[in-house]
C-alpha cells in the first residue's frame, strides 16, 4: 500500500474551469503558474476542445517539453460557499523564467492548499485566546479590541511605542507581498513609532547589503538572462541548486552545457567569441550546485573552498591578482568610479605597496585556497577574450555571503571585485543576490538606524527581549523560536516571560470580558517588569505561537492577490487570488487595518482626533489594489530618462496597476518601472546601472573593507586551548531543495515528513569512520550555545573536521549552536559558522530505516 494516496487518474480541468495566472509561492526564482479551480462534481475530457489545457489529453505529452500535471499538483478545498472546489496548480508554459518547468517544491504547490482531507486542515481559521493552557476561539471583534486596548494602554503609560516590538517580514514572499508589507509598514512606522522591530530572520531591523548598496550598487541588479549569456557564473555562498533550483537546472546549466551558445552571438559584440559558459563555485562545502555541474562540464568547473569567514579576504586576493595582471578598464574606472576612494580601496585592500608574493602567500594562508586556484579565479573572471573582449562574469552570492562572519565587509568586497571588473551593467554580468524568496519592500520610512556609516548599528530586538525589556511582542509570519540565531537562549527567556504574564492573570481569576483583560495585562506588565504579552499572526499553530497569549489567523499565498517581485530579475506580476482564506483568517494588510481602526476608535473616544487619525491610514482600503495603488505613493516620481534609471527604488512601481499587471500576464514588468519621459509609456529595467550607480553623483564609491582581524570573540572562545580540543568540528549551515524556509508548511504535508524524519547533518567519511558513525545514525551536535539532535550523513560534500547541518527542521535547528555574534556594522547574525562537537546517539530507528530518502545515497564503506 502507498504511505499516501495514489489516483489513477488525476481530475481534469473542464474547458469552463476557473483560469488564474499566478506565481510560485517558494523561492526566489518566481517560476510562472497556472491556476483552475472547478466544482469537485464536474470535470473535463481528454478532447482539447473538453479541457481547460486545451491538449489533446488522449495521447502523452512530448517528454519534458510538454505541460505537466502530476498528483502533487491537485488538491480538493472548500470555498466560502461551502462547495467544494478542484484545486489545479500547474507551470505556466508562457512563463519566460520556467517556460513550463518546476522543481520539487514548487511542483507541490498545490499540496499546500487548505483541504480538509491533507494536513493542511491545521491552518488556523479563528482568532485564538489563551485561557491557562487553554487557546479558545474568540471574535474578531474581541482579538481586535484586546490587542487594541494593550497598545494604548502601553502608550498612555510610556508616552512612547518603546515598550512594543515587532517581528515581521520586511519584504515579499510566500503570500506576503507589496500589499501586506505597506500595511504592516502604516501601522508600525506611521502610526506607531515601532523602533524595536526585527526582521523575520534576523535580529535587527537592517539591510542584508549595506555593503552594495552604500557603495551605489543595489542587490538586485542582473536579469536571469545574464545567466544564460555570462561566459562565467560565479556562485559564491550561493547553492543555487538547492535554493534557486530553476535559474540554476533552465539557465545555469543550459549556459555551461553550451545551449545558451546561439543567444550569446545575438547579445555579444560583433566579432565577440561566445562560448559555453564556465561555473565557480566558492563555498567551504563541495555543494551540490558544484556535483551537478561537474557531471556534466567538468572542465568548466571550479571549486575553491575558503576557510570560515575568510571570503572577503579571498575576493581582495583575486582583485589583487587582476590588478597584477591587468584585467581592468582604466578608463571606464575613472569615468565611472569614485577615483579618489579608488585609492584608498587600492592602498588598503589591494596593498600595492605589499609584494605580490607576499600578499599572495598571506592570502593563500588565511583562506586555506592555493593560490594557482585563486590565480586560475582571476582568469575565469576577468582575462580579456580572444580579441581582447571583456569577459562577461555574473556574480551571485546568498547567505554564504551576507550570513557569513563580517556581514558589511562581504558583501563589500564581492560588489568592489565586480565593478573593478566592469561585470556590473553589462549583457551576461551582474553581482547581486540570488534571493532566498520573493521581494515586496514598500514602506513608510523607519523609524531605525542604517549600517554603522548611517547612525546604526541597529538595535538587536533578541538581545532586548532576553535582557527583559519590552512588553508587547507581536510576531508575524515567522517562528523566531526556530529561526533566531542562540535560538535555546531567546525560546528560553520568551517562555519564562510569557509563562509570567500567563501565570498573573491565573492568579487574579480570569477576566470574563475582555476590558476586564486588557485591565489585567496591564496591571501585570506594569506590576511584573519582566512580564511579557506575546501575539503571533500566522497561518499555523508555530513553535512561537504556543507561548503566545493571541493567536490571529491570516490568509496564505492564492487566498488574496498580492504583487512581488523576482530577485533575478525584478519581474513584478500579479498574483491572482483563486479561493478563500480558511475560516475568519484574513490578508495581513487587513488584520492591520483593523488593529488601526480599533485604536482609532480609543483615541477618537478620549477626544483625541488628531491622533486616531494617523491610525485610519486604511479608511480607503476595500480591496487589494487599493493596498497596492497607497504604496506606489511612497515611491520617487519615475517619470525618468533610462540613464537615470539608478536614481529610483528598486522596485518602484509608480503608474503601475492590477489591470496593467492582468494585461502583462506572465510577461510581467521589470522594476525599477520607469514612465518614458518622451512616450509616457510605463517601461521596464532589464538590468541596471548601465550608465550610472545609484550614488549622488552617480559614481561607484570605493569604501575600504577592514584587514583580516580573526575571529570574533563568541567563536574564537572554541579555537584555543581545552576548547579546540573539546569541539573540534567547524560547523555550516543551509537549507535544502526539499525543507522551505521554517518548513512551515513541509511539517503538515505527510510526504515531506515521510522524506525527511529528521534534520540531517552531513559528516565527511573520515571523520565518521572515527567516530564509529554510519548514515542514519542520531547523533547528537553540541556546544556551549546549545545542542541538536540529528540524523548521520556520511558525504565527502563536506572536508574532514566540518560538518553541514540542516538549518530548520521541526525536530532540530542549527540555530540552537549558533552563537549571539552579529556583524558590529550591521548587527546581521553569522548563521553559518560555529564550533561544536558530536556524540553519537545510536543506530538509525526503524522508520528512519524505512522511509528516509538521504539513506539511499552515497554509500561509503
Ligand atoms: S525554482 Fe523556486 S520559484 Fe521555481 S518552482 Fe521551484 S520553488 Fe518555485
Amino acid at each position: 500500500m502507498a504511505i499516501v494516496p495514489r489516483f489513477d487518474q488525476l481530475p481534469i480541468p473542464p474547458a469552463n474551469a476557473a483560469e488564474y495566472n499566478t506565481v510560485c509561492q517558494f523561492c526566489n526564482v518566481g517560476c510562472g503558474y497556472k491556476v483552475y479551480v472547478w466544482p469537485v462534481d464536474e470535470s473535463g475530457d481528454v478532447a482539447a476542445t473538453t479541457n481547460a489545457f486545451k491538449l489533446d489529453l488522449s495521447k502523452p505529452q512530448p517528454a519534458l517539453a510538454g505541460q505537466s500535471y502530476t498528483e502533487t499538483m491537485h488538491s480538493i478545498t472548500v470555498g466560502k460557499d461551502g462547495r467544494q472546489y478542484h484545486v489545479v496548480i500547474v507551470p505556466a508554459m508562457n512563463s519566460p523564467i520556467n517556460q513550463g518547468n518546476y522543481s520539487y517544491r514548487g511542483g507541490a504547490n498545490a499540496l499546500t492548499v487548505w483541504s480538509l482531507d491533507r494536513g493542511t486542515q491545521d491552518r488556523l481559521t479563528y482568532p485564538l485566546l489563551r485561557v491557562g493552557d487553554q487557546f479558545q476561539a474568540i471574535t474578531w471583534q474581541d482579538a481586535l479590541a484586546l490587542i487594541a486596548g494593550v497598545i494604548k494602554g502601553i502608550r498612555d503609560r510610556d508616552k512612547n511605542d518603546d515598550n512594543i516590538a515587532v517581528k515581521c517580514y520586511d519584504h515579499g514572499g510566500s503570500g506576503a507581498g507589496f500589499e501586506d508589507n505597506y500595511g504592516a509598514g502604516k501601522l508600525f512606522f506611521d502610526a506607531l513609532s515601532v523602533k524595536h522591530i526585527a526582521i523575520h530572520n534576523r535580529p535587527a531591523y537592517n539591510s542584508e547589503v549595506w555593503g552594495s548598496r552604500e557603495r551605489g550598487v543595489h542587490e538586485l541588479n542582473y536579469d536571469y538572462s545574464d545567466a544564460r549569456l555570462a561566459d562565467t557564473v560565479v556562485l559564491w555562498g550561493a547553492n543555487s541548486y538547492e535554493t534557486a533550483t530553476i535559474l540554476y537546472t533552465q539557465h545555469i546549466l543550459a549556459n555551461i552545457q553550451g545551449a545558451t551558445v546561439a543567444e550569446k552571438r545575438k547579445a555579444f559584440d560583433q566579432g565577440e567569441p561566445a562560448e559555453p559558459g564556465y561555473l565557480i563555485v566558492i563555498d567551504p562545502r563541495k555543494t551540490s550546485s558544484y556535483t551537478v555541474a561537474e557531471t556534466v562540464a567538468s572542465n568548466q568547473v571550479l571549486l575553491l573552498q575558503p576557510n570560515f569567514g575568510t571570503d572577503y579576504i579571498l575576493a581582495h586576493a583575486i582583485a589583487r591578482v587582476v590588478w597584477e595582471r591587468s584585467y581592468y578598464d582604466l578608463d571606464y574606472l575613472k569615468a565611472r568610479t569614485d577615483m579618489k576612494l579608488f585609492e584608498e580601496y587600492k592602498q588598503k585592500n589591494l596593498k600595492l605597496d605589499k609584494k605580490y608574493a607576499d600578499f599572495m602567500a598571506e592570502a593563500e594562508r588565511i583562506t586555506g585556497v592555493p593560490k594557482a586556484k585563486i590565480e586560475q579565479a582571476a582568469d575565469w573572471i576577468a582575462k580579456p577574450k580572444a580579441g581582447k573582449f571583456k569577459r562577461r562574469t555574473l556574480t551571485i552570492y546568498e547567505k554564504g555571503i551576507i550570513w557569513n562572519m563580517k556581514n558589511y565587509d562581504q558583501v563589500a568586497a564581492l560588489v568592489q571585485l565586480a565593478v573593478l571588473t566592469h561585470n556590473i551593467g553589462r549583457p551576461g554580468t551582474g553581482c547581486g543576490r540570488q534571493g532566498g524568496h520573493q521581494e515586496g519592500y514598500v514602506r513608510p520610512p523607519a523609524p531605525t538606524p542604517g549600517s554603522i556609516y548611517n547612525g546604526g548599528p541597529p538595535v538587536n530586538v533578541d538581545k532586548f527581549l532576553i535582557g527583559g525589556k519590552g512588553k508587547f511582542y507581536w510576531v508575524i509570519a515567522n517562528d523566531p523560536y526556530l529561526s533566531t540565531p542562540n535560538n535555546q537562549i531567546f525560546r528560553k527567556r520568551i517562555h519564562e516571560r510569557t509563562t509570567k504574564l500567563t501565570k498573573a492573570l491565573g492568579e487574579s481569576g480570569e477576566a470574563a470580558t475582555i476590558q476586564g483583560r486588557i485591565d489585567a495585562i496591564l496591571k501585570a506588565l506594569y506590576s511584573d517588569p519582566d512580564a511579557l504579552f506575546m501575539v503571533v499572526q500566522d497561518i499555523y499553530m508555530t513553535e512561537t505561537a504556543r507561548d503566545a497569549h493571541l493567536i490571529l489567523p491570516a490568509a496564505g499565498w492564492g487566498e488574496a492577490n498580492d504583487t512581488s517581485i523576482n530577485c533575478n530579475s525584478r519581474l513584478l506580476r500579479l498574483y491572482e487570488k483563486f479561493m478563500d482564506p480558511p475560516g475568519e483568517a484574513k490578508p495581513d494588510w487587513e488584520i492591520f487595518k483593523l488593529v488601526g481602526e480599533e485604536i482609532a476608535k480609543l483615541y477618537r473616544a478620549a477626544k483625541q482626533n488628531d491622533v486616531a487619525a494617523k491610525f485610519e491610514f486604511g479608511k480607503n482600503w476595500k480591496t487589494d489594489e487599493d493596498v497596492f495603488l497607497a504604496g506606489a505613493q511612497e515611491f520617487k516620481d519615475n517619470q525618468v530618462s533610462e540613464e537615470d534609471e539608478a536614481t529610483l527604488e528598486a522596485e518602484n512601481y509608480k503608474g503601475v496597476t492590477y489591470a496593467f499587471l492582468k494585461q502583462k500576464g506572465q510577461e510581467g514588468i521589470r522594476t525599477p518601472v520607469r514612465r518614458d519621459p518622451k512616450t509616457k509609456n510605463l517601461v521596464g529595467t532589464l538590468r541596471r546601472y548601465t550608465s550610472k550607480f545609484g550614488t549622488a553623483d552617480g559614481k561607484f564609491k570605493w569604501y575600504a573593507t577592514d584587514n583580516w582581524e580573526g575571529y570574533p570573540a563568541e567563536v574564537a572562545k572554541y579555537l584555543d586551548g581545552t576548547k579546540a580540543k573539546e569541539y573540534p568540528f567547524w560547523v555550516t549551515t543551509g537549507r535544502i531543495q526539499h525543507l522551505w524556509q521554517s518548513t512551515y508548511h513541509d511539517r503538515h504535508l505527510p510526504e515531506r515528513e515521510i522524506a525527511n524524519p529528521l534534520p540531517y547533518a552531513e559528516i565527511n567519511p573520515d571523520d565518521a569512520k572515527k567516530l564509529n558513525i554510519q548514515s542514519g545514525d542520531l547523533i547528537e551536535i553540541y556546544n556551549e550555545e546549545g545542542n541538536a539532535i540529528y540524523m548521520a550523513y556520511v558525504t565527502d560534500a563536506v572536508k574532514p573536521g566540518t560538518i553541514f547541518m540542516v538549518m530548520y527542521h521541526w525536530r532540530g535547528t542549527s540555530n540552537s549552536l549558533v552563537s549571539g555574534y552579529t556583524d558590529s556594522k550591521t548587527t546581521i547574525p553569522w548563521y553559518k559558522g560555529t564550533r561544536a562537537n558530536i556524540r553519537k546517539v545510536g543506530n538509525p530507528p526503524t522508520f528512519i530505516q524505512l522511509t528516509a530518502s538521504t539513506l539511499q545515497q552515497n554509500k561509503f564503506n
